[in-house]
């Protein structure tokens, strides 16, 4: 669509742009889409390609392989053979590399976003927030030489004991469709930081960012081998987590995935960090600053149209009063928002990724309504912005009424579908909450510090926000998804993320200073 004309005025200097540049002319053919190993750009050999939709338009835009068996092969043997060098470069030359890996990915920042907008469908503002939040993480990896200090204690006289952390070995990282560059850059810049080295495969939905990445890594001076790319489905998945060189997993996805995932490779002895679903709820106490939370419930619900892990889907009013003055306020709110491609810089949400992701969360709307089990503020369904007849859009849909078991409430939808409960009291809406099998995220508005205590106390969920809608902490903390949002026991980014890449050893030592002081003289001149 015409917009793409936005991406001409980005710097398009480096070898990946050619896979993209000929996307500028309306007639375009589809790009296809490189592999990465050993800091070169090559075409898959393969014989299967999966087709990718640009999601506002429906149009093939890229082609993408199935890496062939060979190809897999190669990455993973690069890696393994790479790492026995690479983890003895020293980490002041890998700080060096992280300093300008950093300058590079805010130079092309707009670069990135705009693949992401192409391929992923949503705005460039998101878009420049997926690359930010990922960026953040590539500077929090420059605090290395600070952040994997050892710890070191005299046991007895002249006796030692420090403890140091070592790379762990290849880490493979498989990668979902909604955060196309946040979430290799949750794992490539501390790989780099901790001397590992790296298998990654992006989602096949949205390659073209990690391609970008990868290709600045290279530019920053990260040596050949040490970040891989490479393609494909469950062949892909199956290869890295059977693969005994591949040392540790990271999932970020589904829990379908997710669970086989962390099961399959937990069981062959690979450390796992699982990021899975999420049903996050945000619950609004009737003293709530009104202009706050009806901003909070909107950007979260149906920003990046609710295809964040982190987006809230299940709104929980407290009381009569709080239920009564945010109903005609969120659905004012929601039917001004204005749904179009991410190119549009009027625009405030775009499609849903694929046209299944469009029928099935429109049928779960369908469902959970003919049962009687939610009634509709809004219906989002069937919208099409002018000019995008065939994209994957839906409206902002708010639902009302819902009932626990309904399947609008039970289901991770991942669309901009609010579900609204009500509840009686801040015990009542905590219970629900802690009833719930997911534990990423979840909020409270309130005005009133006790209640926030008493929230913040009691809630059974990795991630809490108070007055804040989308509680993800910067890098220095960690992703701290719980309960059935997560398998592992470290957790993504900061500190655990570090430790999840490095293996404790302790090293023990006794130099007897008493030997010196019998053969002073002997034992200095034969040192
Ligand atoms: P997905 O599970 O479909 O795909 C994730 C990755 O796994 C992809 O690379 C895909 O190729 C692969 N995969 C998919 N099905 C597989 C299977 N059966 N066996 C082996 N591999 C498989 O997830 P998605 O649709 O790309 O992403 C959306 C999901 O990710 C949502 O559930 C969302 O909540 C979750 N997510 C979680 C977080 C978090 O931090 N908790 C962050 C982002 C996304």
């Amino acid at each position: 669509h015409k917009n793409l004309r936005l991406l001409s005025t980005l710097k398009l200097n480096t070898t990946t742009s050619s896979y993209f540049k000929s996307h500028l002319e309306e007639s375009a053919k589809p790009y296809v889409t490189p592999s990465f190993v050993n800091n070169t750009l090559f075409q898959s050999s393969s014989n299967e390609w999966f087709d990718l939709h640009d999601p506002a338009t429906n149009k093939v835009i890229a082609k993408v392989p199935q890496s062939t068996d060979q190809e897999l092969e190669d990455a993973i043997a690069t890696a393994d053979k790479t790492f026995e060098s690479f983890k003895n470069v020293s980490i002041i030359k890998r700080q060096q590399m992280l300093f300008k890996y950093v300058r590079l990915l805010r130079e092309n920042h707009d670069r990135l976003a705009s693949v992401i907008v192409l391929e992923q469908g949503k705005t460039f503002d998101d878009a420049k927030g997926d690359v930010l939040r990922g960026l953040q993480v590539a500077e929090y990896a420059c605090s290395i030489t600070t952040e994997l200090l050892g710890t070191n204690l005299e046991v007895s006289t002249d006796m030692e004991t420090k403890m140091i952390r070592e790379p762990i070995g290849v880490v493979g990282s498989i990668c979902p469709f909604n955060f196309p560059a946040m979430i290799p850059l949750w794992t490539i810049p501390l790989v780099i930081a901790t001397g590992n080295t790296t298998v990654v495969k992006p989602s096949e939905r949205v390659p073209g960012a990690t391609m970008i990445i990868a290709e600045l890594a290279k530019e920053a001076g990260v040596p050949p081998g040490v970040i891989n790319i490479i393609h494909g489905k469950h062949k892909t998945v199956n290869k890295i987590i059977k693969d005994p060189r591949i040392k540790a997993v990271t999932f970020v996805g589904s829990n379908r995935a997710g669970e086989y995932i962390y099961e399959t490779a937990n069981a062959l002895g690979k450390r796992v960090q699982a990021n899975l679903g999420a049903k996050n709820h945000m619950i609004v106490l009737p003293d709530a600053d009104k202009k706050q939370a009806i901003s909070g419930i909107i950007g979260s619900a149906f920003g990046a149209a609710g295809q964040r892990c982190m987006a809230i889907s299940v709104l929980v009013t407290v009381g009569d009063d709080a239920h009564s003055w945010i109903m005609p306020e969120i659905v004012a709110a929601a039917k001004a928002l204005r749904v179009g491609s991410g190119f549009d810089p009027k625009s405030e949400l775009g499609p849903v990724i694929s046209k299944q992701a469009l029928s099935r969360a429109e049928s779960i709307i369908e469902q959970s309504v003919s049962a009687g089990k939610a009634t509709l503020a809004i219906d989002g369904r069937g919208y099409r912005p002018e000019g995008f007849p065939e994209g994957y859009f839906i409206g902002p849909t708010i639902l009302e009424n819902v009932a626990l078991d309904a399947p609008c409430y039970t289901e991770e939808i991942f669309a901009p579908i609010l579900s609204v409960v009500n509840v009686p009291t801040l015990s009542d809406a905590i219970k629900l909450v802690n009833a719930n099998p997911y534990g990423n995220g979840v909020s409270l508005f309130t005005t009133n510090g006790i209640h926030a205590k008493k929230f913040e106390r009691n809630i059974d969920v990795g991630q809490v926000g108070i007055n804040v809608p989308i509680p993800v902490p910067l890098p220095m903390f960690g992703f701290t998804g719980s309960r059935g949002s997560f398998l592992g026991d470290l957790n993504f980014y900061g500190k655990a993320g570090l430790w999840f890449m490095t293996k404790p050893k302790t090293i023990t030592a006794l130099w007897k200073t008493s030997l010196i002081n019998e053969n002073e003289g002997e034992s200095v001149t034969s040192m």
